[in-house]
């Protein structure tokens, strides 16, 4: 018997969904009370999954009626422990998993619309999608076991959002249990539509504290013909931006991607990731990925960024250059990009930043957060990389090679608040990509304070007022 619900409860919740809704015991219960990461670990004595979203309003209404807490959770990939459950003999809270709401609903080729439940894996979605010839642009390394209902709570962006925009702007519409089992009904496909507040925005990125999404309608847009990736190496960030500027106006937005990679996460990748080749035949301080997709089929696309950069080489904006020659090629240069998380923890102890700035703002950014960070722990070793087409890096911190882990995380809060403190005052946020959770609560009462803050109190209030909606994230306490 779970200790924290009575068995009437449980009763209640079985009738809803079947056995078959029910997970129960610590051993299968294990993946969904713990962060892939290990970073947080809670307890819960019940997950229920529900099938369809009449059973989540069902369960939804159970949980209402007798206050017990709800979290929802899809893939548990998210990375600041919004999906986490924090049960307690006093306040119970149960995960409500997607995991069942797997049906393509439709797929409206000539609205370019995909209507998908909240539980489908996103590459499920990219996959019914390129089965219509249709393109689902939103893509990032989770994208396996991340789930399209988790994607939209954390509005996550990935390697796209130059050219597609985040989540947030690939949503045309919504559907959504309330807290009291209600179901607001929203799943219109539409680019227009100026009929009052646009409610979904409300949801896609509230991180679960609003209401639980069974299912939303997805923008889809032709897929690209042609693929280009380069990899090219750069003197300084301050070339990056005169390249992304150059590359906006000489390429439009068949731009898709333009990463920025630092050489010390390069380094980290080549000596962690034993698969994993240097490009280039010197090392060189700072690196670009980009990738330019064009309705042009056979080497359009390669021709094209090909030019591009030649004209770079030939101006000094860019050291060195290589275009990918093949997919297994383009894939290398990806894995590269995507393996400097999992180098980096090969490397020790880190404390981690997902800060954006005004893109023009990001050599700034740079150059004042590398000296304040130099200053609070001589010889941190700074692995700086992320989205440089969005403003966005992760603005990542290794510990001195000759410094105690331990004595290195101590420092996590003063010298997160001296990057935060940057980023901010460069008109930038202290949460990009990742969103707050449990791990920014604070961060967002000292950045958002005053009436933005108010302002979501009085959005969760009226939305939630008994508070079951994933209690403790996201919201600091009063
Ligand atoms: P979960 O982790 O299960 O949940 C995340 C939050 O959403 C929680 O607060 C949860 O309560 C809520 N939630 C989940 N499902 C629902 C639902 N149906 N209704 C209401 N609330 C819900 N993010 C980026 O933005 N860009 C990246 O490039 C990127 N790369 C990543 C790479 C890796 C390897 C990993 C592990 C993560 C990455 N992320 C990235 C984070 C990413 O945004 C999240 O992992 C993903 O979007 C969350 O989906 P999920 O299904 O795992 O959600
Ligand atoms: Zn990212």
């Amino acid at each position: 018997m779970p200790a924290d619900v009575s068995a009437s409860i449980l009763a209640e919740l079985t009738a809803v969904t079947g056995a078959a809704g029910i997970t129960t015991g610590a051993a299968a219960l294990e993946p969904h009370v713990t962060e892939w990461r290990g970073n947080y670990r809670g307890r819960t004595p019940v997950m229920v999954a529900p099938a369809t979203t009449a059973e989540a309003a069902a369960i939804m209404r159970i949980c209402h009626a007798r206050q017990l807490g709800v979290v929802p959770q899809g893939g548990n990939t998210g990375l600041v422990g919004g999906a986490i459950p924090a049960s307690t003999a006093e306040a119970p809270q149960i995960v409500l998993s997607a995991r069942r709401l797997q049906a393509i609903r439709n797929l409206d080729a000539d609205n370019y619309t995909i209507t998908a439940e909240a539980g489908c894996l996103l590459a499920d979605v990219q996959a019914a999608a390129a089965a219509a010839d249709r393109f689902f642009p939103l893509s990032l390394a989770a994208e396996g076991s991340c789930q399209l209902g988790g994607n939209i709570s954390t509005n996550a962006g990935g390697t796209n959002v130059l050219r597609y925009g985040n989540t947030r702007d690939l949503v045309l519409g919504l559907e959504v249990v309330l807290p009291d089992g209600r179901i607001y009904a929203g799943l219109r496909g539409l680019r227009k539509d100026n009929a009052g507040y646009d409610l979904k925005q409300l949801f896609i990125g509230a991180e679960g504290t609003l209401g639980f999404i069974t299912a939303a309608i997805c923008k889809l847009f032709p897929p690209p013909r042609s693929l280009s990736t380069a990899f090219v190496a750069i003197a300084e960030p301050a070339a990056a931006i005169a390249l992304l500027s150059r590359a906006r106006v000489a390429l439009g937005d068949q731009l898709i991607a333009f990463e920025l990679i630092n050489r010390r996460a390069m380094d980290f990748v080549l000596d962690n990731l034993p698969e994993v080749r240097d490009p280039f035949a010197a090392a060189h301080p700072w690196y670009l990925l980009l990738e330019l997709g064009s309705a042009g089929t056979g080497s359009a696309a390669d021709e094209q960024l090909e030019a591009f950069l030649a004209e770079g080489l030939t101006t000094g904006q860019l050291i060195d250059g290589i275009l990918a020659q093949s997919s297994a090629q383009r894939a290398g240069l990806w894995h590269l990009r995507h393996g400097i998380s999992e180098a980096q923890k090969k490397a020790g102890a880190g404390i981690k930043h997902d800060i954006s700035v005004p893109v023009s703002r990001i050599p700034e950014f740079l150059g004042a957060a590398g000296r304040v960070v130099a200053e609070q722990i001589p010889g941190v070793q700074v692995v700086a990389f992320g989205h440089l087409g969005d403003g966005n890096l992760h603005y990542n911190l290794n510990q001195p090679e000759a410094m105690d882990a331990g004595a290195f995380l101590a420092l996590r809060e003063p010298v997160s608040l001296a990057v935060h403190s940057i980023a901010v005052g460069l008109g930038g946020s202290f949460s990009a990509e990742h969103g707050v959770g449990v791990l920014k609560r604070a961060d967002l009462a000292r950045w958002r304070g005053g009436v933005e803050l108010e302002l979501m109190r009085t959005l969760k209030a009226a939305l939630d007022p008994t508070g079951i909606m994933n209690p403790g994230k996201l919201l600091p306490d009063d």
